[in-house]
């Protein structure tokens, strides 16, 4: 504290870039990932350097899983994340985010959108974590089981219902990006360079508008 009054500064203006995107939670803290899907030590820093080269503040969405059976939870496919129970805890999230959305967009900042996670029963945008034999019974004690996934062309649960909120919400023009955790849900280069062209063609429109 210092015994300073008054004004600090006489203008708004501050070095914020004013444009932002929302990534998944693991993308910044691969901690929250299944064990054994963490690619890298900290987190995805291929797509944390893109965007703070490219000034795009992130902000970390909550990743739906830990919040709801915690870190030291069993890899599950899609339908057995989606419960109504879970897909309500993924609609709060939803709710929640998409209200952050709206105040930013409301003062005048960009939200870009929100990148997924390909390969998550829960976070997956283009491929989702679901069981190879649709007839094999899921469940039970997980030791007497040895089940197969695969990556079906299905969106996971929680991305099921954020597009929804933002679908409600009439907000079409947030973009819906990925990237994938596995390199069997999807090639990694190819969607981070979508990132990349979808972040640097808004930037070149930003200096064009100046
Ligand atoms: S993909 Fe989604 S659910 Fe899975 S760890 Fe990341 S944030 Fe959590």
């Amino acid at each position: 504290m210092t015994d300073k009054l008054g004004k600090i500064k006489d203008t708004v203006d501050d070095a914020r870039s004013g444009r932002l995107i929302f990534i998944s939670h693991c993308l910044l803290n691969q901690n929250a990932c299944v064990r054994g899907l963490a690619s890298q030590p900290a987190a995805i820093r291929e797509l944390i350097d893109l965007l703070l080269d490219n000034d795009v503040a992130i902000y970390q969405m909550p990743c739906p899983e830990v919040t709801y059976y915690g870190s030291m939870r069993w890899g599950q496919v899609k339908k057995q994340y989606a419960s109504p129970m879970f897909r309500k805890h993924c609609r709060n999230i939803a709710e929640q985010l998409c209200d952050q959305v709206q105040t930013y967009r409301d003062n005048d900042h960009e939200v870009i959108g929100f990148v997924m996670r390909d390969g998550s029963p829960t976070c997956g945008l283009l491929r989702s974590a679901v069981e190879a034999d649709e007839n094999e019974v899921w469940g039970g004690m997980v030791w007497n089981a040895s089940p197969l996934q695969r990556f079906g062309e299905t969106k996971g649960v929680f991305t099921e219902e954020l597009q929804a909120e933002v679908e409600r919400r009439g907000m079409k023009d947030i973009l819906f990006l990925s990237l994938p955790e596995v390199p069997e849900a999807g090639s990694f280069p190819d969607r981070l360079a979508e990132i990349k062209k979808v972040i640097t063609k808004k930037s070149q429109q930003q200096l064009a508008n100046v």
